[in-house]
């Protein structure tokens, strides 16, 4: 019989666009030393590749539709044979249909590593288009801000590194509304797949005391450290 790694953690964030996911779990990553594979980070990656599979990605990414299950379950095996994360891993963006999940749930079964906390990150529509067509990123380091909420110091340039701030080609608002009406109807077959084991967290509140409750949720008693977002 194999013993699972008992001091791994896998965490996994459930969440629409714009719920904070990605700020909640790069700080969630430096609190607990483990790293966080975010799908969305690495198609865009792709995407900018200079050959046809990377332009049809381009295209797909830019209309909010979502990547097929094949090439999302290849990006997470990949990255998880590369990284190897033995003391566990968190997941931004990864699994947005049932059939990722059970891909999931195999593939942590194959590596010896716990089943996932789900933590669903519940944020009232209200707000979140202001939030995502406000939202820029240095197109040097990736650096997200936000026009109304974090704006830069240096205006249109990034303040670590003078990077153009640019949108995100999915962030227009007619896209926005597409991708908040599809998580809407795909986070409910994932929360009936997870069932007891998500934690729903009330996430329309200031971002360091939501990181205070998921990190408490995760790991009751650790001491929260923010990473440079
Ligand atoms: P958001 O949560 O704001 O939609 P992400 O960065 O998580 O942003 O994802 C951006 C895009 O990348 C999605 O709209 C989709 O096209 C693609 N994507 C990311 N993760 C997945 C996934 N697990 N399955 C299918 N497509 C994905």
């Amino acid at each position: 019989m194999v013993v699972k790694s008992e001091s791994a953690r896998v965490v996994l964030f459930l969440g629409a666009p714009g719920s904070g996911k990605g700020t909640q779990a790069s700080w969630l990553s430096a609190s607990l030393g483990i790293p966080t594979l975010s799908t969305g980070e690495i198609l865009r990656a792709e995407a900018k590749r200079n050959c046809s599979e990377s332009f049809q990605l381009r295209q797909l990414l830019g209309t909010g539709q979502l990547v097929d299950d094949a090439t999302v379950c290849a990006v997470v095996a990949a990255w998880l044979k590369r990284e190897n994360p033995r003391r566990g891993f968190i997941l931004d963006g990864f699994p947005r249909t049932t059939a990722q999940a059970q891909y999931l749930d195999a593939l942590l079964d194959e590596l010896h590593l716990p089943r996932p906390t789900v933590l669903h990150l519940d944020v009232s529509t209200t707000g979140i288009l202001r939030r995502l067509t406000g939202r820029r990123q240095c197109a040097v380091c990736g650096t997200v801000y936000n026009l109304v909420s974090k704006p830069s110091l240096r205006g249109s340039r990034c303040q670590k590194d003078g990077g153009a701030l640019t949108q995100r080609d999915d962030d227009s608002e007619g896209v926005i509304l597409h991708r908040m009406e599809q998580f809407h109807r795909m986070s409910a077959p994932l929360l009936a797949h997870y069932g007891s084991s998500v934690a729903r967290i009330d996430g329309d509140r200031e971002a360091t005391a939501l990181a205070d409750e998921i990190l408490d949720t995760v790991a009751p008693g650790r001491t929260r450290h923010l990473a440079a977002a």
